[in-house]
């Protein structure tokens, strides 16, 4: 097969048929050298059945892996890429938010332009909250400030991957996956295309705002060790600030016998430093975190079973 599309779905009943007929429609210059891996990430629906049904009424080669529970999507995005047999391999949402056809131009991009060996889709125009495009920019500010990875800003999974792309991203052994930051990682020639994103064919999104902020506080574990050096660096600073008030103290009382008022004084150092504290230990925490999920080594996902069209 020349192209693969793979395909997370978690809870996507209702789009997963929608998605098929419009992706063979659109891509039905390449269809015949396309497979389909849809991924069923523990769905609690009826997904699976649906793409079951897919796999058994379809002429086109679909596969389908079903997991064992939800393990999330970059499980999904492994698990698909992992599959994948495509010279070029598309990462796609099940929802119809991204269009299909827009795999056609990303092809037409990697023909013309041999540089390069990936395009990734960016949103033109965000259709998001004033409040979620500041923390997002907060965040990709920070990332791309902490790291020695740079990622762009809009940039979303929907992408068109060369072989050799997806080779390098599935060696990578790492059981916390942060696939932004990992497409960004292993390197190559990636071109950024614009795209507009669509409304969700139905259903609702998977992500609510503590789900991204625990994303972007593992992505940002996952590819730099800067926080450690700053709960460093504050360790420092508040250890000379506090060799600077106690001399100021010491003078104060020995040379000119002031009495010290210090309760206020205190009870606000001890909340500050405490908060510090617990600020540096949370920071440690994730780090040991991480830390033990990787040396317990367990896979990353569990495939219960694996369905394809060519099977019949
Ligand atoms: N998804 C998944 N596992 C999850 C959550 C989401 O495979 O645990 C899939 C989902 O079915 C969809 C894609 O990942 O195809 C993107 O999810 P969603 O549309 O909820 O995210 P958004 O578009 O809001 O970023
Ligand atoms: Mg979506």
């Amino acid at each position: 097969m020349k192209f693969s599309v793979v395909v997370p779905c978690y809870n996507e009943e209702d789009n997963v048929e929608l998605f098929f007929s419009t992706a063979v429609s659109e891509l039905s210059s390449i269809i015949d050298d396309t497979e389909f891996i849809f991924v069923n990430d523990g769905s609690t629906d009826k997904t699976f059945e649906r793409l079951k049904e897919l796999c058994q009424n379809t002429k086109y080669c679909v596969k389908t892996i079903n997991f064992s529970r939800n393990f999330g999507k970059e499980a999904g995005l492994l698990a698909g890429l992992t599959e994948a047999n495509g010279e070029y391999v598309a990462i796609i949402d099940a929802d119809l938010q991204q269009r299909p056809k827009y795999i056609l131009d990303m092809y037409e991009i990697l023909c013309k332009n041999k540089e390069y060996d990936a395009v990734a889709a960016y949103q033109d125009i965000r259709k998001e909250g004033k409040i979620l495009t500041f923390f997002k920019d907060t965040f990709y500010g920070l990332i791309n400030k902490m790291s020695e990875i740079d990622l762009m800003r809009s940039a979303s999974d929907f992408r068109l991957l060369k072989r050799c792309v997806v080779d390098a991203i599935i060696s990578l052994p790492e059981k916390c996956r942060f696939s932004k930051g990992i497409f960004s990682w292993v390197g190559f020639n990636t071109f950024y295309m614009p795209y507009t994103v669509e409304e969700r064919a139905s259903g609702t999104s998977k992500w609510s705002f503590w789900k991204l902020f625990s994303y972007a506080v593992d992505g940002i574990v996952a590819f730099s060790v800067k926080p450690l050096l700053m709960a460093s660096v504050a360790g420092i600073i508040l250890f000379i600030l506090a060799l600077i008030m106690m001399i100021y103290t010491i003078i104060k009382t020995v040379c000119f016998g002031e009495a010290v008022a210090g309760y206020p004084t205190i009870v606000s150092l001890i909340l500050l430093l405490s908060g510090v504290q617990l600020l540096c230990m949370g920071i440690l925490g994730q780090y040991i975190a991480k830390n033990y999920t990787e040396t317990k080594n367990r896979p990353v996902y569990v495939i219960k079973e694996k369905i394809s069209s060519k099977e019949k």
